[in-house]
């Protein structure tokens, strides 16, 4: 008996762990590209999709995942994270703990997210004087671990003094800082050599000052022109896409027209700095979760007083800024500016879209298909269709009719691979 029972779980391990073919059922599929299919049917094979059809043109010998009335969708990318920061005191936290505990702690970060529904994510640059966040992709690559896709920096560039650097120490004290410091051209491009040496393939730059960081100011322009000329073009001698940290309104129009692919927060963005993005085809990632979990979770954080602070007195006229981005046909890709949170908080990002004038339809196309393409990666993810990767979520009820479904993802597939199933 015990041995029949062996051989029956060891088949039952072949069965679940060798190349499936399966077929998802659900009520409906929002497959990213704007369409909803109603009564799906998914026909995947090992880690792609075959094709998308419904439920009476089921082909023989695949096995059938039944998702009842579940909604399916692409999984969901999030185009800013940080794995391997914590929210509450992350300068403090980067100097108390080594690389390797950030490694750690950043596969477990990512795995959460992956938990949640994101299931690729692109690093903007970590608090690690190493490169714990390319490790962790290498790893998952490799198939050591079981975690999203991941592209993006193994690091912010910032100038001394500014986003990545440490402020509030005395000058005695020599300490590395969390950010890559580069200042001049020379500098910056060694620092961009050095970043795609060591596998990152987008370079993420902190044009102007940060909202979190002690001693700098976010309506401050921190690069140089001729220092954000040198960083564009170095990374696109190795065709590596920038994305530039930018709050100030000035920053913004000089990041955007030296050519970098996307800004991040943009939060004093202004008309004619929206047309400029337009016109570049510039994508804008407003990270308004980071915002929220300030408001919500850390208000009477002492560490984090200064960024507390800031981001209730502008709020308003950054909220009425993204509205009147969105009226006028700004391209939005969809990011969180993740730092450590539970892995649920970061779909809060769509409500807030959402709350500005999107539909929901167009919320989630941001966090799918428009991602896809900021990240050139269009023809593998993004969309649920024939010949794209099996990345595939399922909320319980319609996130077109309430999008805070996608805060409770009840089904995640990866790669063809099951890895959540409430
Ligand atoms: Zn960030």
């Amino acid at each position: 008996m015990k041995t029949f029972s062996l051989i029956l779980s060891f088949l039952l391990f072949i069965l679940s762990s060798s190349a499936q073919k399966t077929v998802l059922l659900a009520k409906n599929l929002i497959d990213g590209t704007g369409k909803t299919v109603s009564n799906p049917a998914v026909i995947i094979d090992s880690n792609k999709i075959v094709s998308v059809t419904t439920k009476d043109n089921i082909p023989k010998g695949y096995k059938i995942v039944d998702l009842g009335d579940y909604t399916l969708l692409p999984g969901l990318i999030d185009m800013h994270v940080h794995p391997d920061l914590t929210a509450d005191d992350y300068q403090v936290d980067h100097l108390k703990g080594s690389s390797a505990g950030k490694t750690l702690l950043g596969l477990k970060n990512v795995q959460g997210l992956l938990n949640a529904g994101w299931t690729t994510l692109r690093v903007a640059g970590d608090g690690d004087v190493a490169y714990a966040n390319m490790e962790i992709r290498n790893a998952i690559n490799k198939g050591m671990f079981t975690g999203p896709h991941i592209y993006g920096a193994a690091h912010y560039i910032s100038v001394t003094g500014g986003g990545g650097d440490i402020n509030f120490l005395s000058p005695e004290q020599k300490i590395i800082p969390d950010g890559l410091i580069a200042d001049g051209p020379e500098e910056i491009r060694k620092a961009i050599r050095n970043e795609i040496k060591y596998g990152s393939d987008w370079i993420k730059i902190l044009v102007t000052g940060a909202f979190m960081t002690a001693g700098d100011n976010p309506k401050n322009v921190h690069f140089s022109p001729e220092e954000l000329k040198a960083a564009v073009e170095e990374a696109a001698r190795r065709d590596v896409p920038v994305m530039a940290h930018a709050h100030a309104t000035e920053g913004i129009k000089m990041a955007v027209k030296a050519g970098v692919r996307t800004i991040e927060h943009g939060s004093f963005i202004d008309e004619e700095a929206m047309d400029l993005m337009i016109q570049h085809g510039t994508y804008l990632i407003p990270t308004f979760t980071i915002g929220l979990y300030f408001n919500e979770k850390l208000a009477d954080s002492k560490s984090l007083a200064k960024a507390v602070d800031l981001n209730k007195k502008v709020r308003d006229s950054v909220y009425k800024n993204m509205r009147l981005a969105i009226k006028k046909g700004v391209k939005f890709g969809l990011g969180t500016d993740y730092v450590g949170w539970p892995a649920d908080y970061s779909a809060r990002e769509f409500s807030e879209y959402v709350s500005l004038g999107m539909t929901p339809m167009q919320a989630i196309m941001c966090a799918t298909k428009i991602n896809a393409e900021i990240l050139n990666k269009q023809n593998l993810i993004g969309t649920v269709e024939a010949g794209k990767l099996a990345d595939i979520i399922a909320v319980k009820g319609d996130p077109l009719k309430n999008i805070t479904e996608l805060q409770r993802v009840k089904f995640v597939m990866i790669g063809g691979k099951i890895v959540k199933q409430d």
